[in-house]
């Protein structure tokens, strides 16, 4: 059992004879989930199972697969390569993608653009906020996505597209330009973050295994925040047939993009301070 905050955390390894493999698992699933901490310090939930199980895999990735059941408490479950070892799960994003989950309810399938956004937009900037990734290597993870995401011919509105085959990019990576859009509106425009509105959702209204309307949940985050942009970004975003343009983001952060990369701007302090804030530890404990 790990605490944090008044919050915990209990992290099974099933299926594993090695002491020493179970406590490296074990460690390794706290140093993720410690990523996921809201600023107050605790975990979004005030309690959740971990489940991690060892397969032979094909699959090059050290964590071939995770997912998140809502049934009679909240799990992860994470499936990892026999033969991962600890600096390869480290540098995996899947543990991250999964904990990211629990800061959200369950959103249903109007609403899964809103919940694989949210896990997508943090899987990479809590990394670098917890020292597992470089600021930069974040910024160019999240940008990869949002190119696989451009780069999806699926149609429809995004809140339309639900599981649609060939739709995963596209509802994974727009999602995830909202939530960008979110934190960095609050950040500039309103003295606070997603992370802080995240935390205060945490501690009045989140309860993992309910069934939130999307747009209940947008309304909840702006009371929160004191504002109307979460509902009405949302209303944007859902019914939007092409993937969101990055522009204004990019340029509030001076962030270029080149050929099949980026360039950071630093020669303006506001975007240097702001990608900078983004990218730090803003937990208190
Ligand atoms: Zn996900």
């Amino acid at each position: 059992m790990r605490h944090a905050g008044g919050t915990r955390l209990l992290i099974d390894v099933i299926g594993v004879q090695d002491p020493a493999r179970v406590t490296m698992l074990q460690n390794w699933v706290e140093e993720a989930a410690r990523a996921t901490r809201l600023p107050s310090g605790r975990y979004p939930l005030e309690s959740a199972t971990v489940e991690v199980r060892e397969i032979a895999s094909r699959d090059p990735s050290p964590v071939p697969w995770g997912q998140t059941n809502r049934r009679d408490g909240v799990s992860v479950q994470l499936y990892v390569r026999s033969d991962a070892t600890l600096e390869q799960l480290r540098a995996d994003w899947t543990a991250v993608h999964e904990f990211a989950h629990l800061a959200h309810p369950y959103l249903g399938e109007r609403g899964r653009w809103m919940a694989e956004g949210l896990a997508s937009y943090h899987q990479n900037l809590l990394r670098a906020r917890a020292g597992l990734l470089p600021p930069e290597d974040a910024w160019r993870r999240l940008d990869a996505g949002f190119r696989r995401g451009e780069a999806s011919r699926a149609t429809g509105a995004l809140a339309t597209l639900g599981r649609r085959r060939g739709a995963t990019m596209r509802v994974y990576w727009a999602g995830a330009a909202y939530w960008l859009e979110m934190d960095l509106a609050l950040r500039r425009d309103h003295g606070t973050s997603l992370p802080k509105v995240l935390d205060g959702y945490a501690r009045c209204c989140l309860d993992g295994l309910a069934h939130v309307e999307p747009e209940a949940f947008a309304r909840e985050l702006d009371r929160i925040a004191g504002t109307d942009l979460f509902a009405r970004r949302h209303r944007d975003y859902a019914s939007m047939d092409a993937f969101p343009s990055l522009d204004a983001s990019y340029r509030a952060l001076g962030i270029e993009r080149e050929r099949d990369g980026l360039r950071f701007v630093q020669d303006d302090p506001r975007a240097v301070d702001l990608r900078h804030a983004m990218t730090a530890s803003d937990t208190t404990e």
